[in-house]
């Protein structure tokens, strides 16, 4: 593992599980574990710490989820052209630190490190959904809330989900992460119905702002890795930062992408621009008041939150999308949490529906 804790609480209900099993054999007794009737109290933020949220992401808490694991992705919006994705959420918080990570506002008060002992609860939420509209494609990703992968060594949950969703012909599973760690992924046989993506930042980027993640270069041999051992791969070039050199930085980053993967291999890439709500900007320059890469001209958008000028961003997205366009075969291209005109102005076509970007981006690579 290469993530530190302070502390481990476990809710006395979950003391049995697996999960908790497993986590105590790796970590006990490197790590304090305290064992507690309710663990609610131990995800909140201590307001006398000097960084709550920080403190927080090195407090595990497993826990039973008091409610639904599956969900819609809580970014998705009529103002956006969508892409459908469905949320599972099988922890909460990232024991990695990016500064513009959009959980310092997102949990900000409940700042926790939980991981849900009960998670084989969500198997049959996934198998209504399934059954549900059996002719209907669903991609559903356990990388919003968490990072996917991150302490996969020790709770060893992605595995069963692997092995659940190659039994259903019309669910996949997208594990999304910034770490290299996927030795447990490699012994499974995921029949076509997982793709691991990694999000993925120029090494400027990651050097100033992306703490305890891989390096963008062993993200990208992961993935070489992953692919040949039988995953679908994509990226997430999000969020893009409109720093001076970012017009050389992404190109490249691109590049290195097809380097490492064959574009016919490759299921998608989103692009996402920086983005923060007046709360979550005055989080993170609170929290790393000397990176340089929260510090960019921005201004209020109309669904409330900062991003850089249009024409910076417009600008960013045509160099990366025409990259993609050029790699000898279609790489399918989208972009989160940008309005219809913008997707029109880059790809010069209409926003699919959010069903039809459902469709295609569990049907691709
Ligand atoms: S890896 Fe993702 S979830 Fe973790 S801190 Fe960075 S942005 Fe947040």
């Amino acid at each position: 593992m290469n993530f530190e804790l302070d502390e481990i609480f476990i809710e006395e209900d979950s003391r049995a599980s697996a999960l908790a099993r497993r986590v105590i054999e790796a970590l006990s007794p490197r790590v304090p574990i305290r064992f507690v009737a309710d663990a609610r109290a131990a995800t909140l933020a201590d307001r006398n710490a000097a960084d709550p949220f920080g403190k927080g992401k090195r407090r595990m808490v497993i826990m039973r989820r008091r409610g639904a694991f599956l969900m819609g992705c809580p970014a998705a919006s009529a103002r956006y052209a969508c892409c459908g994705y469905l949320v599972l959420a099988l922890a909460s918080n990232c024991p990695m630190d990016c500064s513009y990570c959009f959980l310092q506002d997102y949990l900000a008060d409940n700042p926790g490190f939980q991981v849900y002992s009960n998670y084989a609860d969500a198997f049959a939420e996934l198998g209504r959904l399934a059954a549900g509209s059996p002719e209907r494609q669903f991609r559903v990703g356990t990388g919003e809330f968490a990072d996917s992968l991150a302490f996969d060594s020790i709770t060893g949950v992605a595995r069963e989900f692997v092995e659940f969703f190659a039994a259903h012909r019309n669910l996949t599973l997208e594990l999304k992460t910034k770490t290299d760690e996927i030795d447990g992924l490699l012994s499974i046989e995921p029949r076509g119905a997982t793709m691991v993506s990694w999000t993925v930042s120029p090494e400027r980027v990651y050097r100033t702002s992306e703490r305890r993640t891989a390096p963008p270069s062993a993200r990208l041999r992961a993935a070489r890795c992953v692919l040949e051992a039988g995953y679908r791969v994509a990226f997430h070039l999000d969020p893009i930062i409109a720093y001076p050199g970012a017009e050389d930085d992404y190109p490249r980053l691109a590049e290195e992408i097809l380097d490492t993967v064959a574009p016919e291999k490759i299921s998608f890439v989103s692009m996402g621009s920086l983005r923060m709500t007046p709360a979550l900007r005055t989080a993170a320059r609170r929290r790393f008041p000397d990176d340089p890469m929260l510090l960019g001209e921005d201004i209020l958008c109309p669904d409330g939150r900062y991003r850089a000028f249009t024409p910076l961003r417009l600008r960013l997205y045509r160099q990366i999308a025409d990259r993609f366009s050029r790699a000898g075969a279609p790489v399918q291209t989208y972009l989160c949490m940008e309005p219809a005109s913008v997707h029109r102005r880059i790809f010069a076509a209409e926003a699919p529906t959010p069903a039809d970007a459902r469709e295609r981006l569990c049907c691709a690579g």
